[in-house]
């Protein structure tokens, strides 16, 4: 204890005053800056810890002397032994060493790499207890924002997977020469550092084949591969995509120069080997910058999209038109989404934050109008393109923020009675919740892939709306990823 705490501590004590807003500061600064013991804990550092629970990400959490930690690879429950891999002010980060006393949920991962690329964080903790997780994330954003009322608020159990792998309906794998060698997968992560994949449980298996043949022929032709280091060399990424329904599978090369050596010996050979594939495309992009996509895509051989279906809707999905990931259970996430809205055929509904419209187009036939909005401009003429394509005539998609867009079409004499909004991970933006606020449709629902902007958007929301039940969603099963769909009532 420093001089400045003692005093403090006395002054209180003796004056019985409350401490003034200056020494509450100073002690907070203490408390952050003032080593307390776990402050000498150093990067390599190994450590005992008893894990309470899993955070947002998946890792474990113990205490170290207060200070929280948060170990890769830990389960609830167990001792570990960790190793420290950061230390901030704040708190610590390690990853499992040894496991001294392990929890009855921890299972053998599938995929070796799991752990060490994203994608799998949650691989070593059985299927029931990762969704038990994924209510417990929801319950400790509630917690951590104390929305009025969140105490009761029912939070249901998560609805999974009864298969909970081999989902994933697109591959976007980097190629590089690992050692020579062709090599296609993810980055580890926060690093540039390529780990190939070979398998990966949770890809939908003809991705998988069809990069594991593109790589022997890379090899076999001696494709230029692009190297990060020196900016040279042609073939980036590849990109699979297969269309669940369909089965229709693009396959695109991403590179860095407009010529691929012997592209077309290469698209034969995967042609001949996989009919599913109907659509080769190129995208360029010859920037330094991590962005994986450039500007220009070109058909090298077939289609220029895949059709994929989806509750009786058809799509065409194009190289760089964004789809759910986990088409299952997008189903069951927009049956979800459909009764916690309890359309009548009256209803005017407000899809915010539409990609290409299939939340409100899979509900257009249930409603009097949709209308929606998106901020990027290709997603809002594929909206448009899929209600034409389906034969749907009372939806329209609007490009723009939601925050502009809907205070525009309230100024204008628009009176939605229902409101579905799917914003990313930011969550809503001030304004936005403000005209909904005003607007105050009846039926509102919240459809949230981060539980920490939903519980921080709630303290908002239920100013003037009761929220009568939290539905979690796996729709990314063995990774940390929380998907909700939130009924609100007016109250
Ligand atoms: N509802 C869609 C897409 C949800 S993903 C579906 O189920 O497929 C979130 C979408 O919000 C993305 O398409 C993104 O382009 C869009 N978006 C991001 N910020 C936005 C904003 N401020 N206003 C409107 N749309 C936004």
């Amino acid at each position: 204890m420093n001089n400045k705490e003692k005093t403090n501590y006395q002054g209180k004590k003796k004056f019985g005053k409350k401490p003034s807003d200056r020494q509450k500061q100073d002690r907070r600064k203490n408390f952050y800056n003032n080593p307390r013991k776990s402050s000498d804990i150093k990067i390599g550092d190994e450590i005992p810890l008893k894990i309470k629970r899993l955070g947002i990400n998946g890792e474990g959490i113990g205490y170290y002397q207060r200070t929280i930690c948060f170990i890769k690879g830990a389960l609830p429950g167990e001792k570990v032994v960790a190793s420290i891999t950061d230390v901030h002010p704040r708190f610590i980060n390690g990853e499992v060493s040894k496991i001294k006393k392990i929890s009855p949920d921890r299972v053998k991962p599938i995929d070796a790499y799991a752990g060490e690329v994203g994608g799998f964080e949650l691989e070593h903790l059985a299927y029931p207890a990762q969704l038990e997780f994924k209510r417990d994330v929801i319950r400790q954003s509630l917690t951590k924002f104390r929305p009025e009322g969140y105490k009761r608020f029912e939070l249901l159990p998560t609805i999974g997977m009864e298969k909970p792998l081999e989902y994933r309906n697109k591959a976007q794998f980097q190629v590089r020469r690992l050692d020579g060698k062709v090599a296609a997968g993810l980055y580890k992560e926060g690093t540039h550092d390529l780990v190939d994949l070979p398998t990966c449980s949770v890809q939908h298996p003809l991705t998988m084949e069809i990069i594991r043949i593109a790589v022997e022929l890379f090899e076999k032709y001696n494709v230029s591969i692009y190297d990060e280091q020196t900016h040279t060399g042609s073939l980036k990424t590849i990109v699979v995509r297969v269309a669940d329904a369909t089965k229709e599978t693009q396959v695109v090369f991403i590179t860095n120069t407009p010529e691929l050596e012997h592209v077309d010996e290469i698209i034969d050979e995967l042609a001949a080997q996989f009919p599913e594939i109907v659509s080769f495309m190129q995208n360029l992009n010859p920037s330094r910058e991590s962005l994986i996509w450039g500007d220009k895509t070109l058909n090298l051989r077939g289609k220029d999209t895949i059709r994929e279906e989806l509750d009786g809707l058809s799509f065409n999905l194009s190289a760089r038109a964004f789809f759910q990931l986990n088409p299952k259970q997008t189903s069951v996430l927009y049956a979800e989404t459909r009764k916690a809205l309890e359309l009548s055929p009256d209803d005017n509904l407000v899809d915010a934050y539409s990609g290409v419209g299939t939340i409100g187009l899979s509900l257009a036939a249930q409603a009097k109008e949709v209308r929606g909005m998106d901020n990027i401009e290709s997603a809002i003429e594929d909206a448009n393109e899929n209600a034409k394509i389906n034969g749907i005539e009372n939806a329209h998609y609007e490009f723009g923020t939601a925050e502009k867009v809907l205070p525009k079409w309230l100024h204008a004499g628009f009176k939605p009675n229902s409101i579905v909004v799917d914003p990313p991970r930011v969550g809503l933006d001030n304004k936005l919740i403000t005209a909904i606020l005003e607007s105050a449709p009846e039926h509102f629902t919240y459809v949230s892939c981060n539980p920490s902007t939903l519980a921080r958007d709630l303290v908002r929301i239920v100013e003037k709306y009761d929220v009568e039940y939290i539905q979690s969603i796996d729709m990314f099963p063995q990774t940390a990823r929380v998907e909700a769909v939130v009924k609100l009532k007016r109250k």
